[in-house]
């Protein structure tokens, strides 16, 4: 079993997108564990986003995710890291394939609905970047 950690970002709760990306991950058949609505400040969106604060899109990155708020979740599942980097489909969502989240409703490459982690080691950092133990609830 593993764990990743699910944003719906700004763009995807600003256009009511909550409830087609959560209708995805269940029927995907990952469990949900956890789940809040936040609004990162920009410190804390510089934070969670630090594996790019050398890259040219970290300023504009940070202040879309801390333009509104957000849906954070705790995904489990076996391989839930990559299978639900399968449903968001490639980072800029010209390029991702038919029927993923990023295709079906991103608009921008930053723009993009969804994060998702993408290694055990960063997914533990994320999961607890956001959420406390208490509010994981086991199955
Ligand atoms: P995420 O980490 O959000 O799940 P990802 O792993 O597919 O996305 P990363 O390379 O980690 O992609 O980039 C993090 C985020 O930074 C992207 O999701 C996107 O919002 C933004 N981003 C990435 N590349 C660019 C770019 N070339 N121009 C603008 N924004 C970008
Ligand atoms: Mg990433």
């Amino acid at each position: 079993m593993e764990r990743t950690l699910s944003i719906i970002k700004p763009d995807g709760v600003g256009r009511g997108l909550i409830g087609d990306v959560v209708k995805r991950l269940e029927a995907s058949g990952l469990t949900i564990l956890a789940m809040k609505m936040i609004h990162m400040t920009k410190t804390q969106a510089q934070g969670f986003y630090a594996v790019h604060r050398e890259r040219p899109f970290f300023d504009s990155l940070t202040d879309f995710m801390s333009s509104g708020p957000a849906v954070v979740m705790v995904l489990e599942g076996e391989n839930a890291i990559a299978r639900y980097r399968e449903l968001m489909g490639a980072t800029n969502y010209k390029e991702a394939a038919e029927g993923t989240i990023r295709r079906d409703f991103a608009t921008d490459i930053e723009k993009n609905v969804v994060h998702g982690s993408d290694a055990p080691e960063t997914a533990a950092f994320e999961i607890s970047y956001f959420f406390n133990a208490f509010e994981i609830n086991p199955r």
